[in-house]
């Protein structure tokens, strides 16, 4: 038994059968990157994948496991684990529709609303 779904879009991307590096979701078209047997094997052959290499693998991985809602390179980028028997297998899911997601994931926040008055 193997499935993944996407992190991005709750879409089934693959179910009983291996999911491929660079084959789209079908829900939101997110590319499926990595495949490592553990977070830190998965981010750095996502990057590799992705013509990311000489971005720092753990810093990724962390900005990765921190994105959530507010930040809207939460819906461009997201990690995962599949499930199978047994064990797990670790895949990054990307959109750069907007440019070079991962590496973006390396600036801070976007905090531009920063309002002062007086
Ligand atoms: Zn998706």
């Amino acid at each position: 038994m193997i499935r993944l779904v996407c992190p991005l879009c709750s879409t089934t991307i693959a179910d009983g059968r291996e999911p491929e590096v660079g084959e789209a979701c079908p829900g939101c078209s997110a590319i499926v990157l990595g495949g490592g047997n553990d977070p830190i094997s998965g981010v750095a052959a996502a990057l590799d994948q992705n013509g990311d290499v000489e971005l720092p693998v753990d810093e990724v991985a962390r900005a990765l496991f921190a994105l959530a809602a507010p930040d809207p390179r939460a819906r461009l980028a997201g990690i995962t684990s599949d499930e199978r028997d047994g064990f797990y297998r670790w895949w990054v899911l990307v959109r750069n529709d907007e440019g070079d997601v991962l590496e973006s994931l390396l600036d801070p926040a976007d905090s531009s609303d920063d309002t002062r008055s007086g």
